[in-house]
């Protein structure tokens, strides 16, 4: 049997495949859902986000956002979902509930990301990104200002030209966490609400996973479990995002991003919009419902997950630059999540150094992007690309 340490939507995705693959699989969280994919946008960008240096980033990216179709189409049948026909009704499910809006599918869009530049400085940089794009073989559209408020009318008219990623898409990402949580439990997964305290090893293999005691207010052990406080494993896979480096070796630290959610009674954008404003990245995400989600700090501060007025000052004034619209909004939730970053941007997934340990972690800024990915990795495909997200390009990893 494998345990899958951690039920955000990396370990669910995980799990999930695992078990319809016919694997016996068990996951342990105290509160699955609750983390960083909890609080993501849930873009599927890799075109849009690309950079000059991160273009090993860009290949798993893309090679994951192909799989997403297929990916969405399963959970959906899997789950119980009906597809999406349309804007989806009713609000976000909750972290760990499986709500009425989960029914409406998991609002997976594709209608590309618009990148857009105010100035003649943010203008050249777009100019060359998109060179490079072209290179790569990546699609991407030059866009003039006039075009770009064509595509987007709410754009601010400052805006002086813009790159459209025709092929980015996005997704609901609690959604996707809901419905996993649903299909894991038509297949009848258990899931124990518990925190792994620790790895148990056997001289130096990983045997199973030590769970915390519940704190003494819990009104009940958890659910679904082994019996004891121990659950032994053949594989223990750790997919704690930010902190697991807290229970194996792993160099995966938590940073910080605070993400706003609007209210739009009519939606103000068609496609996922982003830009540089005062220096700093800034996108608005729009949800089939007519939610505008506005992103989002980064914030090198541990594991602290206090929701700023700096931060969300921030946001706000560099969203209106993009959309000056957005001030008419209701506000409708401020969130902060922890992304689990590595030292090269790149996800851990694979065996660990200790035999008995798999790794899938350290999914940065991309992890709903790379579920799919990273689930297929750990079934044995996509041999290339799993050499990337190697754990064996660390050293000390255990
Ligand atoms: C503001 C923000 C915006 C983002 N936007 C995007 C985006 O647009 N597109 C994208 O692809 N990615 C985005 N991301 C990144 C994405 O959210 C993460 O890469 C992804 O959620 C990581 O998933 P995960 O399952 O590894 O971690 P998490 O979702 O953090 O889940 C980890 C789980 O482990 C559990 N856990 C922790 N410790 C233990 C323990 N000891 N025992 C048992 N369980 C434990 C936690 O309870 C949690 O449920 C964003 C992140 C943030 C913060």
């Amino acid at each position: 049997m494998d345990v899958v340490v951690g039920g955000g939507v990396v370990g669910l995705s995980i799990a999930w495949r695992l078990a319809r693959a016919g694997r016996p699989v068990t996951v342990v969280d105290p509160a699955p859902a609750s983390g960083a994919s909890h609080a993501a946008a849930g873009m599927l960008a890799p075109v849009s986000e690309v950079t000059y240096t991160e273009e090993p980033l860009l290949r798993l990216g893309v090679a994951s956002l192909r799989r997403w179709p297929a990916f969405a189409a399963d959970l959906t049948a899997d789950a119980g979902l009906t597809p999406a026909a349309g804007p989806a009704a009713g609000p976000a499910a909750g972290p760990a509930g499986v709500s009425a809006a989960v029914r409406d599918g998991l609002d997976l869009r594709a209608q590309g990301t618009l990148d857009v530049a105010f100035g003649a400085d943010d203008l050249a940089a777009l100019g060359e990104l998109a060179a490079f794009m072209e290179k790569l073989g990546l699609p991407v559209e030059r866009l003039t200002g006039r075009e770009c408020r064509r595509l987007e009318p709410m754009l601010a008219p400052s805006v002086r030209g813009g790159l459209l990623a025709p092929g980015d898409a996005w997704v609901d990402p609690r959604r996707v966490t809901a419905a996993l949580l649903a299909a894991l439990e038509r297949r009848a997964v258990p899931l124990v609400r518990a925190g792994v305290s620790e790895l148990l090893r056997d001289g130096g293999r990983v045997t199973g996973v030590r769970l915390a005691p519940p704190p003494e207010d819990h009104p009940a052990a958890p659910e679904g479990s082994e019996q004891g406080d121990e659950i032994r494993a053949e594989r223990v896979i750790l997919a704690a995002g930010a902190w697991s480096a807290g229970l194996a070796d792993v160099p995966v630290r938590p940073v910080k991003g605070q993400i706003m959610r609007l209210r739009s009674p009519v939606p103000l954008l068609s496609r996922c919009v982003r830009g540089m404003v005062h220096g700093a990245p800034v996108y608005l995400v729009p949800r089939g419902d007519g939610e505008l989600v506005v992103g989002a700090t980064q914030e090198e501060l541990g594991f602290d997950t206090r929701v700023t007025a700096g931060g969300l000052y921030e946001l706000l004034r560099d969203a209106r630059e993009l959309v000056p619209g957005v001030t008419e909004l209701e506000v409708a939730e401020v969130v902060a999540g922890l992304r689990p970053g590595t030292p090269d941007n790149l996800p851990i997934i694979g065996p660990g150094a200790a035999p008995g340990l798999v790794l899938a972690t350290g999914h940065y800024r991309g992890g709903v992007l790379m579920a799919p990915l990273t689930a297929a990795i750990l079934q044995g495909e996509e041999g290339d690309l799993a050499s990337l997200c190697s754990p064996a390009r660390f050293r000390d990893i255990s």
